[in-house]
């Protein structure tokens, strides 16, 4: 047990868990726990209720259908999954203070809101046992933190600006200055709380998983995935990137020998799931744009990084033929977006600018198109992630299919695609995008029996030769405002903007 510990509890210093926590833990410290009494604690919170059913639906549980109240939920999830959930939600209420100089609340929400979603993918695949045992423990991970910021505000400052001066990582620099760190605080407080023992335990090892020979290895593989997620949320909440990258490439190596490519794909799956756990706990979190162009930045290295490698391969290989091969596989991937397969958005701002320039040059037309789908969110909602993926493949290769040989069809964000129309006047890119839109709203996918068809709404710009110059960003908001305008007059629909 730390001395911190102690000697905050003595100054009468240490929080109890807020809200209806106090009540769940106690519930589950009985091992005859039924249905209706967790229902009734429950439910005296109704935003808990509200996010528990959220989650019962959702897609991101892989769950979805029509769960109306709690004891459907605790049928659809199982009474442990409820509990643990209810319990996430109502920790992760814990006091969302203002940013001050002392803690910087916005940068804690959002890591714990990366961290939850990288665990809570990692978990699917290494530990899907304990799938909500991750979700609760990447939520209360670095829940020392917050106690710190708050009992010992004044030392904690002082640990805080020496970090921000030295390389040496938060948790070395608590011990040094506090004589404990959060991870142990935090473990330890919750224990006490009451909360179950692999959470606890796997809370105190994350920044080491490995450090604790005799620890229950459940508890180490736990931790081994908060030990990744903290370094995909390092990254993803404006961490050194290089390094930042190495860092996270060795703990998935270490971990589960994930490859480079294993820790694209988590970069990439974290991304596009964050946004609904986000939503789902109620954090309040930066930017999402931000973490979409640090995520673009990591793969470029990342496949930089492979390349580079393989051409040293190939000075030292007699049977380069194949690692030529490689090489030219890899520089494909790094412009391709992984699940449809179309041009990725780093292709679409390099290509935008030099396309510009040649129809400037050249006195020649350029068109422009972002295509939205429409309601696509209620596809995951309805049927799954996995539909979802499965709709936006299929509706990108029904834009491919519609495009012209000239035409750069790229994804240009979740389930927005631009196609850049090289030498195109106003009439022909709206007839295009008319085209692409009859094609989409043709496409139909399965799910479990279930037929599932969407439109789209395009908004679309056509540079005239001679009509002045544009900026690449100008072009691109001219197009954006008429999709802005085709979704506003009621969604499928073009609507082409000429200068
Ligand atoms: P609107 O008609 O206004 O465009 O509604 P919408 O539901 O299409 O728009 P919204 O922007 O609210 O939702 C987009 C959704 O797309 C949210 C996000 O979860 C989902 N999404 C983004 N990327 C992916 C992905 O790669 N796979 C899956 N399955 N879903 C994704
Ligand atoms: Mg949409
Ligand atoms: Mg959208």
């Amino acid at each position: 047990m730390s001395q911190l510990l102690d000697k905050l509890r003595e100054a009468n210093a240490l929080p109890s868990p807020p809200g209806v926590a106090l009540e769940i833990i106690r519930l589950n410290q009985r091992d005859d726990i039924d249905i209706d009494e967790l229902a009734e604690v429950v439910t005296r919170d109704p935003a808990i209720v509200a996010k528990l059913l959220r989650m019962a639906n959702s897609s991101a549980f892989g769950r979805p259908g029509q769960v109306s109240d709690i004891r459907q939920a605790v049928m659809t999830l199982g009474l442990r999954s409820v509990n643990l959930l209810a319990l996430s939600f109502s920790l992760a209420s814990y006091d969302q203070g203002e940013s001050n100089d002392r803690f910087d609340y916005s940068h804690y929400w959002t890591s714990s809101g990366v961290m939850t979603t990288s665990s809570h993918i990692l978990a699917r695949t290494h530990l899907p046992q304990f799938a909500d045992e991750a979700f609760l423990s990447s939520i209360l991970c670095d829940f020392g933190q917050l106690i710190l910021a708050e009992v010992v505000a004044d030392k904690y400052r002082r640990v805080l600006k020496k970090v921000a001066k030295s390389d040496q990582p938060l948790h070395e620099i608590e011990d040094e200055l506090l004589g404990s760190n959060h991870a142990e605080l935090g473990g330890e407080l919750l224990e006490e709380w009451g909360l179950p023992p692999l959470i606890c335990g796997a809370i105190k090892l994350h920044h080491d998983p490995e450090s604790d020979e005799s620890a229950d290895p459940d508890a180490k593989s736990l931790a081994r995935i908060l030990h990744i997620s903290s370094r995909v949320a390092d990254l993803y909440t404006g961490g050194e990137l290089f390094s930042g990258l190495d860092a996270l490439k060795a703990a998935a190596k270490d971990a589960f020998g994930m490859e480079t490519s294993d820790c694209q794909a988590l970069l990439e799956a974290t991304e596009n799931e964050m946004g609904e756990i986000v939503e789902l706990l109620g954090l309040q979190c930066s930017d999402p744009a931000q973490i979409a162009d640090i995520r673009m930045r990591a793969t470029e290295h990342l496949v930089k990084q492979s390349l580079a490698l393989n051409e040293q391969m190939v000075a030292v290989s007699a049977d380069s033929a194949e690692l030529k091969k490689r090489n030219t596989d890899l520089e494909a991937r790094a412009t391709t977006d992984s699940l449809t397969g179309l041009r990725n958005r780093g292709y679409f701002d390099e290509w935008i600018e030099s396309e510009s320039e040649r129809a400037q040059q050249n006195a020649a037309p350029l068109g422009l198109l972002l295509l939205d789908v429409d309601h696509f969110k209620s596809v995951n909602d309805d049927h799954g992630h996995q539909a979802g993926d499965e709709m936006l493949r299929a509706v990108s290769r029904a834009v491919v299919n519609t495009a012209r040989e000239s035409d750069i069809v790229c994804r240009y964000g979740g389930e927005e695609i631009a196609v850049i129309c090289p030498d195109t006047d106003a009439d022909t890119l709206t007839r295009l995008a008319e085209a692409m839109r009859g094609a989409v709203g043709a496409v139909e996918i399965t799910s479990d029996g279930a037929s599932i068809q969407r439109t789209v709404s395009i908004g679309g710009y056509a540079h005239a030769p001679g009509a002045g110059s544009h900026t690449c960003q100008q072009m691109i908001e001219l197009a954006d405002a008429e999709l802005y305008r085709a979704k506003s007059e009621g969604r499928n629909r073009v609507f082409v903007k000429t200068s």
